[in-house]
């Protein structure tokens, strides 16, 4: 991967950074920044270098042609406050406005350009169409910075054709991401804990299929506990469950007892009348799931208080953990308990925890949980801007983006 570490290599240059701002939007209101800030280093660190700066990034999934309600437009003040400079923003991507206002960048300038993805080229399946956009925005600029880890394992235009038109650097934050990722992989201090949750159990297989011979313990939480309980023979009424995928998750616990990581899964579970935030609900064992009034149309929603209370002790004693993935439905407050206690042990606060300890919060609902729920960022060693690519990354796949900038 092709670094940096001066800055000033790219004074009086125009150069195209690609970052992941692709924010959360509430409307035209952005209810989590943690992108934008994350975003902000590499940016600044060019403009203060006396680069002239052009931001490119997605927001949202158009389908490769404007539309109104996935515009940058609101992300170009968030980010001027980020950088503590102005931004100019240009209302297309490799149109007239975006031409007039390229022409008029000076030495520290920065412009975010619109929404990539309103341009069918960026995502086409077709190489020729993502070489052809990619040719566009490349002849406003001599070098390319790739600095949006959120999409480096994608194929597209604007991660991985623009790295191969123009001299290419991983930024700040991609160095990062990667650095962390690598020491997850290769060198974790132990003892080494992955906790992992979130609605699928097949966005995650991967993971745990790389994991389970490298990590000392696996904690399952959420929605993909359900299909662990289910492949073990409980009744788990109607909670969230992947059929199709039993069979792996019975391989994954065959391979855990041949001498692969602990694999814990919860002694007892929340489980609800329905799924409302006012539900009715009762904390139960696993064998005993559907002993509730609501019989097998209850489901689970958090892992109960004993599950939670267990999991933050082996938290709290490791040397190096990952999280990803929400342990239950914490966008409603009754259901948020789980997650709030998986998080609080993760803290750099948490009663017992090693002092030079690694935790590292993976996954976009995850970061935003750990936000909404309260806790500062600076309580964690270092939360990822990308879930799937910072997954994919744990699978062991090579992500085309990374691969670019060899
Ligand atoms: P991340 O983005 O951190 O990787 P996911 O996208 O995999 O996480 O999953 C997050 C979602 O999982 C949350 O919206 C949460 O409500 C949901 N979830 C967690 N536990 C359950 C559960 N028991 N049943 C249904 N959904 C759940
Ligand atoms: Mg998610």
């Amino acid at each position: 991967m092709r670094t940096f570490t001066d800055p000033s290599i790219f004074a009086h240059h125009t150069v195209l950074v690609r970052s992941d701002l692709n924010v959360p939007m509430d409307g035209t209101t952005i209810t989590d920044r943690g992108r934008i800030l994350a975003s902000a280093a590499t940016i600044r660190s060019l403009a203060e270098a006396g680069a002239r700066v052009i931001v490119i990034s997605h927001l949202g999934r158009p389908k490769g042609e404007p539309d109104p309600h996935f515009s940058l437009a609101p992300v170009a003040g968030e980010l001027a406050e980020a950088i503590g400079r102005d931004v100019a923003f240009a209302s297309d991507t490799v149109g007239e406005d975006a031409k007039a206002k390229v022409a008029e960048l000076g030495d520290g300038d920065v412009l975010l350009l619109e929404n990539l993805r309103f341009n069918p080229g960026e995502t086409s399946k077709d190489e020729s169409e993502r070489r052809e956009f990619a040719g566009q925005l490349a002849a406003f600029a001599d070098d390319f910075v790739s600095d949006g880890f959120g999409v480096v394992h994608r194929k597209q235009a604007s991660v991985y054709e623009l790295a191969e038109l123009l001299p290419h650097y991983a930024g700040s934050l991609v160095q990062a991401e990667v650095e962390v990722s690598d020491r997850l992989l290769n060198d974790p201090a132990r003892p080494f804990t992955v906790v992992l949750g979130g609605s699928k159990v097949s966005d995650k297989l991967g993971v745990i299929d790389n994991l389970i011979a490298r990590a000392d313990n696996l904690l399952i939480g959420g929605g993909m506990v359900f299909t662990f309980l289910a492949a073990l023979g409980h009744d788990i009424g109607s909670s969230l469950v992947e059929e199709e995928k039993i069979d792996d998750v019975k391989g994954y616990l065959e391979r855990a007892e041949a001498g692969g990581a602990r694999i814990m899964l919860p002694t007892d579970i929340v489980m609800a009348a329905s799924f409302a935030p006012d539900a009715e609900h009762w904390v139960r064992p696993i064998d005993r799931l559907v002993d509730t009034p609501a019989g097998d149309s209850g489901l689970g929603l958090d892992i109960g208080p004993d599950t939670a209370a267990a999991y933050a002790k082996v938290i709290a004693e490791s040397e190096t953990v990952f999280w990803n993935g929400p342990m239950g439905v914490f966008e409603f407050p009754a259901f948020a308990e789980g997650t709030k206690t998986v998080a609080a042990a993760l803290t750099a606060s948490a009663p017992g925890a090693p002092a030079d300890r690694l935790t590292v919060v993976g996954g976009g609902d995850s970061a935003a949980a750990v936000r909404a729920l309260g806790f500062s960022d600076d309580e964690f060693g270092h939360i990822s801007t990308g879930g799937g690519a910072s997954l994919e990354y744990l699978e062991g796949k090579t992500l085309p983006g990374i691969d670019a900038l060899a």
